[in-house]
């Protein structure tokens, strides 16, 4: 048996004759910047995470510049969030003049460790950046009342956990902004780049949308300095069909998601909370090896993430070393993902166990 590891084939046919007369009527009309679908699908989004302003942009990283630049982030400022993610979340606020400030993560949800933000706050903190990694948020309520605490802001990074809950509310509604991804192979993708920023203050809103076309407040009037961000009508015409059966997508993640396991005793989910499983990871040792004879069987594996950020190339000049973030170090050693997709049957989900059990 030959299985793929995110399958955006079998997901397109599932829905091809939507999709394609979605893409075919902005062709048809031309619209393919800031067409109608723009505004629906960000009506949409509010509505299905609860918050009352939502931002469609072009990727999840520039999400996160977007909502770093709206609230002021500047050369020196100091911004905290965790070593074991993706490397937008901390190249974007290196990429804005601010200092990445690692705070290793939760043994049990590769998650930032509240406990430890606090000895990590200076007078040049501005904000804190938690991951909702694989798709489970991170603790919320801790990091918020932290924040408010030291008067700084909360961008959630949930390029992995749209749909996710905490405490019955949705990822991307936790704090005072949230970001995602619409990358293909995240939990709800389209057909090439795209994200959106959330956020429930009017202020931030109005500053997000004028910095996603260039900081203009009319045509050819610029208030800020900003970007070229926008979403392709395209890409918001194929997430609006996508949208629709999300919560049936979500059903399908969560039930390969158990069948792994109850099969391979592992629960790392913590309590009032959901995961959309972005990925469903475990810990292995020998893993380089293992991931080699998984592949002659068939089945791809991936690794999310080798190499923890403070270790990587490009952030040797903030001078973190190897042994400052032994957790996250530990885990980026030893974690491999397994295929994880909504269309994946029960018997590709057998033959996966099966194989990972004999090897
Ligand atoms: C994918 C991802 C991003 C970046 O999103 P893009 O749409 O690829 O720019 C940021 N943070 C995390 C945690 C991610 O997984």
């Amino acid at each position: 048996m030959k299985i793929d590891f995110a399958n955006l084939n079998r997901q397109y046919l599932r829905y091809k004759d939507e999709i394609d007369a979605s893409i075919q009527s902005v062709i048809d009309r031309s619209a393919y910047i800031m067409g109608d679908e723009i505004k629906l699908l960000e009506e949409e989004l509010s509505i299905y995470t609860g918050t009352k302003h939502v931002i469609a942009c072009s990727s999840g990283t520039d999400a996160l510049l977007l909502s770093m630049m709206a609230i002021d982030i500047k050369p020196g400022d100091e911004v905290i969030t965790t070593p074991f993610s993706f490397i937008a979340t901390a190249e974007t606020i290196a990429f804005l003049g601010a200092i990445p400030v690692f705070v290793d993560i939760e043994e049990d949800s590769y998650n930032i460790d509240t406990s430890k933000i606090e000895q990590a706050i200076t007078n040049k903190t501005k904000a804190i950046i938690p991951v909702s990694l694989y798709g489970q948020p991170a603790d919320m309520d801790e990091i918020n009342a932290m924040a408010k605490q030291y008067g700084l802001k909360v961008i959630e990074d949930a390029a992995q956990s749209f749909g996710a809950e905490y405490r019955g509310k949705k990822s991307c509604n936790l704090s005072d902004i949230g970001c995602t991804s619409f990358f293909p192979a995240k939990p709800l993708g389209c057909f090439g780049d795209g994200g959106a920023v959330f956020t429930s203050d009017d202020a931030l809103a109005d500053k997000i949308r004028s910095l996603r076309v260039h900081g203009q407040t009319r045509r050819y009037y610029h208030k800020f300095i900003g970007m070229g961000a926008r979403m392709d009508t395209i890409q918001a015409a194929i997430l609006r069909v996508k949208l629709k059966y999300y919560d049936e997508d979500l059903k399908q993640r969560q039930r390969v998601a158990e069948r792994y396991a109850q099969s391979l005793n592992n629960n790392s989910l913590k309590a009032n909370r959901t995961s959309v499983w972005a990925q469903f990871s475990i810990e292995v040792d020998h893993r380089d090896e293992l991931q080699r004879l998984l592949k002659e069987k068939g089945v791809p594996t991936a690794v999310h993430y080798p190499k923890p950020l403070h270790l990587q190339e490009c952030f040797q000049y903030l001078g973190y070393k190897k042994g400052d973030f032994p957790i996250a170090e530990n885990i980026a050693s030893r974690i491999l993902s397994l295929p994880m997709n909504p269309d994946m049957n029960d018997d590709e989900v057998s033959y996966i166990l099966e194989q990972l059990r004999e090897v």
